[in-house]
C-alpha cells in the first residue's frame, strides 16, 4: 500500500488571498503562485516515497464566480511546478450535498481507491477546519497551517505547522517514515506517473 500526503490547495501550496479575515482562491492563473518552500518540500516528500495528492474545494465553479476551465488551467500550472500524483477537486457547494466536498472525506477515499493508499499511514495538510475534519474522518494524521482566519478552529487532534516545509522537515526526520514493514507487505508499483488531461482533474462525484 502507498502512503500519501493529501494537500489542500489554497494556503498550503499556493498563496491564498485574505480579505476581511477570510481566505479566497486566486481568480486568475497569473495570480496563482506557490508559497515559499513548497516546491522543495514536495520534491523531498516525493523522494521519500509519498504520493502527493491535492484535494481541493472550489465552490466558485458551482456559483459561476469562477470557470472550470480557469481552475483547470491553474492546476495545469500547478502540475508544472510540483510533482503531483493526482488532483481531486470538488466543484460543488454545500447545497449540492455531494460526497466530495470537505469536511467530507470523499476525495481522500476516492484517491485511496485509485492509488492503493493506506489512509491510516497517510497525512492531510490544510489551513481550514474543513481540511482537518476531512483528514480525520479518512483516518489520516493531520497538520494544520494556522493563518488565524475568522472562522472556527479545527477540532483536535492535529499538529500545528508553519507550512508545508515544516511538514516535510518533521516527517523526513522521523525514522519510521519511508521504511516498509517486513516482507508481509508487497510494495506496490507507484501509480504510473501523474495522469494528464482534464479528466484527471475531475472527480468521480461529478454528476
Ligand atoms: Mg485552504
Ligand atoms: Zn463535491
Amino acid at each position: 500500500m502507498n502512503r500519501a500526503i493529501f494537500l489542500d490547495r489554497d494556503g498550503v501550496l499556493n498563496r491564498a488571498f485574505v480579505r476581511g479575515g477570510k481566505s479566497y482562491p486566486p481568480d486568475r492563473v497569473v495570480d496563482f503562485e506557490l508559497l515559499d518552500g513548497v516546491a522543495q518540500a514536495c520534491r523531498d516528500l516525493k523522494r521519500a516515497g509519498f504520493l502527493l495528492v491535492v484535494v481541493t474545494n472550489q465552490p466558485d465553479v458551482a456559483t459561476g464566480k469562477q470557470s472550470r476551465e480557469n481552475v483547470e488551467a491553474m492546476h495545469k500550472k500547478l502540475r508544472g511546478l510540483v510533482p503531483l500524483d493526482d488532483i481531486l477537486a470538488c466543484f460543488h457547494t454545500d447545497a449540492d450535498n455531494c460526497l466530495c466536498r470537505k469536511p467530507k472525506p470523499g476525495m481522500l477515499n476516492e484517491a485511496a481507491r485509485r492509488h492503493g493508499i493506506d489512509l491510516t499511514r497517510s497525512f492531510m495538510v490544510g489551513d481550514r477546519w474543513k481540511d482537518i475534519e476531512a483528514g480525520q474522518k479518512a483516518g489520516c494524521r493531520c497538520f494544520f497551517v494556522d493563518y488565524q482566519y475568522k472562522e472556527p478552529a479545527p477540532k483536535k487532534p492535529f499538529e500545528p505547522v508553519a507550512g508545508l516545509h515544516e511538514v516535510a522537515t518533521r516527517l523526513l526526520a522521523d525514522p519510521g517514515i519511508g521504511t516498509t514493514s517486513q516482507g508481509c507487505e508487497t510494495s506496490r508499483q507507484p501509480a504510473s506517473g501523474p495522469s494528464e488531461g482534464p479528466e484527471a482533474t475531475s472527480h468521480g462525484c461529478e454528476i
